[in-house]
């Protein structure tokens, strides 16, 4: 039995519903359908969830709301049309829709979440009842009916354990289940929803509660390259990735999937593949508790941007006791997560996002280090990208650095700072960002086609 997710691209128009279909139709194994509200028909085109946002904002503001309603509404009406779904679901969604306007304002944390939901909720109803005219066995139900009870935290909402016990009961029902994701049900029965992007997370919870065989993530892409197609010219899609690999390529940059969606399958032992529903027949990515085919000690190389790192170094820095603590002190204070922590001897760098930081909290952060801890010098370097090779295997591989290090010095690329951890996952190099494209290009080059 598997739990079948598809995004927003694969259910932006009529002509994407109807690949859809055929990849439900042609395995009777796809029993859990998990779906995102419609995303993007073109480049220029708007998510039906930022329309709703937009609607949101227009409707607590007091603005307008008759051009924003008619245009979410629209997006349903020309697929339903198209596809020549019962005209019925027209009047529902019209309806569901126009009453997000009646929603009480005040004492409402939800009001933003139950906006948002509506993208997921009446797609679902569409899907189900499109399938359903094309000769399926198939039902619309809800993430309250399924059980997915979730947290009182608006847009941040996190599973309830005891929901496993009542989502595994979905096994129970014949026919195929059509889900909207994104969204649960709160126990005093609101609508709250994970953070953007989060019908994958639907999906994993799904497939992990009722013990699935298999997680399909549709999307418009092979599965996971092992490079940015940004960056390098035809990467290869990677054939099987562990967990562990997957979070630590999409910790920079490979956003296939949203990163909480991992650890629920990963949890109940649930094997995931990513697809592509405009090429099926492709195998896509595996994501798997242990490899079992490609045993190259690196898997896949990413690269994300915009981080700074505040540098620091002070003569005998090693015999301070409480050094460390006290400099994370004042990152804690002011609210700054952080992000990876290189030391020397007598000095330590602590790389964080760039947008954690602000001119207010830096200056009080270099007045802090200066005066407090009396460091000997401090700087602020910007402009920092992060880049990760990613494997496995590469724990039992000697010199897998060593040829990174080469491709990187053959490039004349200055590795600001290097770091692994004792899991021998990754290996991270900071460079500066306006090197960063050339040495994903070099990584790719030395590891995978040398
Ligand atoms: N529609 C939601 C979003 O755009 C959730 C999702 O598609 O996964 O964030």
């Amino acid at each position: 039995m598997k739990v079948t997710k598809f995004g927003g691209s694969s259910l932006a128009s009529a002509e994407q519903l109807s690949k859809v279909l055929e990849i439900i139709k042609s395995d009777k194994q796809r029993k859990f359908i998990v779906v995102s509200a419609p995303g993007k028909e073109n480049p220029v085109d708007t998510k039906v969830t930022d329309s709703l946002i937009a609607y949101h904002d227009a409707y607590v503001t007091g603005a307008e709301l008759s051009e924003i309603q008619n245009s979410i509404i629209n997006r349903f009406k020309r697929i339903i049309e198209a596809l020549q779904i019962n005209p019925k679901l027209i009047d529902i969604i019209t309806k569901d829709i126009l009453s997000l306007s009646q929603l009480p304002q005040e004492d409402n944390p939800y009001l933003y979440d139950t906006f948002l939901a509506a993208g997921e909720n009446n797609n679902a109803k569409l899907v189900a009842e499109y399938f359903r005219q094309n000769g399926l066995k198939a039902r619309y139900i809800n993430p309250g009916q399924a059980g997915l009870i979730v947290s009182n935290e608006p847009q941040n909402a996190r599973i309830l354990p005891s929901s496993y016990d009542k989502m595994e009961k979905l096994r129970e029902y014949e026919g195929i289940l059509v889900i909207p994701g994104f969204f649960g049900i709160t126990a005093d029965n609101h609508i709250c929803t994970f953070s953007r992007g989060g019908s994958d997370i639907t999906g994993s919870l799904i497939a992990a509660a009722t013990s699935a065989d298999l997680y399909e993530n549709f999307t418009d892409v092979d599965g996971m390259f092992a490079a940015h197609p940004g960056v390098v010219k035809n990467p290869h899609s990677i054939k099987e990735l562990t967990y562990k690999e997957m979070r630590e390529l999409a910790y920079a940059g490979f956003s296939v999937l949203h990163d909480e969606a991992l650890i629920p399958a990963y949890r109940g032992q649930v094997p995931l593949v990513i697809k592509n529903t405009n090429n099926p027949s492709h195998p896509g990515t595996k994501i798997v508790l242990e490899r079992s085919t490609d045993k190259n000690p690196v898997v896949g190389i990413s690269g994300d941007d915009k981080f700074i790192s505040i540098n620091m170094s002070k003569y005998l820095m090693n015999r301070e006791v409480g050094f460390g603590r006290k400099v994370l002190q004042i990152l804690e204070d002011l609210h700054i997560r952080w992000e990876h922590m290189p030391t020397g001897i007598d000095d330590l760098s602590i790389v964080i996002r760039e947008r954690e930081m602000t001119p207010i909290k830096e200056k009080e952060i270099l007045t802090y280090l200066t005066h407090n801890l009396e460091v000997d010098e401090v700087s602020v370097t910007k402009n920092l990208s992060i880049i990760m090779i990613v494997g496995e295997n590469m724990k039992s591989h000697v010199g897998v650095t060593a040829t990174a290090t080469k491709a990187l010095s053959e490039n004349k690329i200055n590795i600001t700072m290097i770091s692994q951890g004792s899991s021998e996952v990754s290996v991270m190099f900071v460079v500066n960002s306006k090197d960063e494209k050339k040495a994903i290009k070099a990584l790719y080059q030395a590891f995978f086609k040398e």
